[in-house]
């Protein structure tokens, strides 16, 4: 059988991208691309059908994923589900993917909490390719053990379950503070508990950066501009919030999660940065999670119609995740410390973003030999309270004092998304 043809990723420049990140600041965050695919795009749950050996099903979705991870796939392990016996086996992985070493001047000892969600479990996987020591602090509320259990036992990798809330002791050099729920079902289901992670949380968290001297990084968001009345959104306007609406609780807990940063600054000097972090999508985002790219994604991809809320003239800009992470880090590693938008500049419609999206789902499907039985329609129900009803950062901070700018385009993004929600959904996952 000949080997499946790869992937070629182009970035808005049409250049090829084959690595991610960059070297800036006397601090280098370029990883191969492939190496971190084969973290994300592997396969879970691989179902032994009927008389079919496990090795050929393995194979079999190895090649879906070939053509990405370009034959990385020791660093992956498998659940091989057993149907007779309704049971499942783990296997280990054979080896941990390559981790760079650093003289132990480089080597800074990292906590992420929310490391085990979302954008947590890239920004894990980066930090630990570059060859730092990485700490993970979760409570698992939204995120899950599976999107780092890959770096389980390795010697620079530690995981601990634990809720912000509660005061935490460690010795750290740099902390990323992302824990908190970012979806609006999910950070509306308690809305006290998540003003209490913002604010309580952020303190625990300022106070372990004043105690061990820790560079602190707080992952605030594009909502505290709240329903915006300037547009694009610069990083001086204070912004247009409800303070007692339903998105109140995230909106109103990131911004006095800012005040308290700055409040620490001040008072005790501790080193903070602040990043202001507009819509990002990318595979591991739970594909429940209500969010619109999620939704729409694995809407189309069970045939089930595109949920617009209103009349989807609302606006938002996506970012891919592997920009966010640059972005992050570049900030962690400048001296900037004023609040920096990190963000796309391509802004949509929601109903522009709808047809995107069932145009790429079905790119993939027809690429995959796959017929729907029909073409997936888009329906409008009612918009939630509060919506903002346009969103697009302005990032001339982050390119003036970070030398960073988005490199994916949305469409090769969504692009990747689609094939990891494809496969999800193919061993069953989703
Ligand atoms: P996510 O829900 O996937 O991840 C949040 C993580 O924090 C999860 O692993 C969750 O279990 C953990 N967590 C929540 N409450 C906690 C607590 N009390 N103690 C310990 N852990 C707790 O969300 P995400 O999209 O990965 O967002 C990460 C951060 O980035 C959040 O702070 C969010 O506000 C911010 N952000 C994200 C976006 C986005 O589009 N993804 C946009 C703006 C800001
Ligand atoms: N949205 C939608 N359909 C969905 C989910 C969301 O039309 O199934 C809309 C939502 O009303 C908002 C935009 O998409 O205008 C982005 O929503 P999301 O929850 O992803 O993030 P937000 O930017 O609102 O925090």
């Amino acid at each position: 059988m000949s080997a499946p043809q790869a992937i070629r990723t182009l970035d808005k420049d049409g250049e090829e991208i084959t690595t991610v990140g960059f070297q800036r600041f006397g601090f280098d965050s370029e990883v191969p691309l492939d190496v971190l695919r084969a973290l994300y795009l592997r396969s879970h749950y691989v179902v032994t059908a009927g008389e079919q050996s496990v090795s050929e099903v393995d194979a079999r979705q190895e090649s879906d994923h070939a053509r990405f991870i370009q034959g990385n796939t020791a660093y992956q392990s498998k659940s091989i589900y057993h149907p007779d016996t309704q049971s499942i086996s783990y296997t280990t992985l054979s080896r941990f993917p390559p981790v760079k070493l650093l003289p132990p001047s480089g080597r800074k000892r990292v906590l992420v909490t929310g490391g085990a969600g979302f954008v947590g479990s890239h920004l894990v996987d980066r930090l630990m390719l570059l060859g730092h020591e990485v700490t993970v602090l979760d409570n698992f509320f939204t995120g899950s053990k599976t999107t780092v259990s890959h770096w389980i036992g390795h010697p620079n990798f530690e995981m601990i379950r634990h809720d912000v809330v509660e005061p935490f002791m460690i010795e750290c050099d740099q902390i990323y503070h992302l824990a908190c729920p970012a979806s609006p079902p999910h950070y509306q289901f308690n809305a006290v508990k998540t003003i209490k992670t913002s604010f309580m949380g952020t303190l625990n968290m300022l106070g372990l950066a004043k105690r061990t001297k820790a560079r602190f990084l707080i992952s605030s968001t594009s909502e505290v501009y709240g329903d915006p009345e300037v547009h694009p959104q610069h990083e001086d306007y204070w912004g247009h919030v409800n303070p007692i609406g339903p998105r109140a609780c995230y909106d109103e807990g990131k911004r006095v999660a800012e005040t308290l940063a700055y409040g620490f600054q001040r008072q005790d000097g501790v080193d903070i940065r602040v990043a202001r972090i507009f819509n990002t999508y990318g595979p591991r985002m739970n594909p429940l999670d209500g969010r619109v790219v999620s939704n729409f994604i694995v809407q189309a991809l069970r045939g089930q119609d595109m949920t617009v809320y209103g009349d989807g003239k609302q606006t938002r800009a996506f970012q891919y995740v592997h920009d966010l992470i640059d972005g992050l880090i570049a900030l962690m590693n400048s001296n900037e410390t004023r609040p920096v938008n990190i963000g796309n500049c391509d802004e949509f419609t929601i109903g522009e973003f709808a047809e995107l999206v069932r145009e790429i789902v079905e790119k993939v499907q027809d690429e995959d030999g796959v017929k729907p039985a029909r073409r997936v329609q888009v329906i409008y129900s009612p918009m939630p309270t509060d919506d903002p009803q346009k969103r697009r950062p302005d990032t001339t901070r982050a390119k003036e004092v970070l030398g960073w700018q988005p490199r994916w385009t949305v469409r090769m993004g969504l692009e990747e998304m689609v094939r990891y929600y494809k496969a999800k959904m193919a061993e069953g996952s989703i």
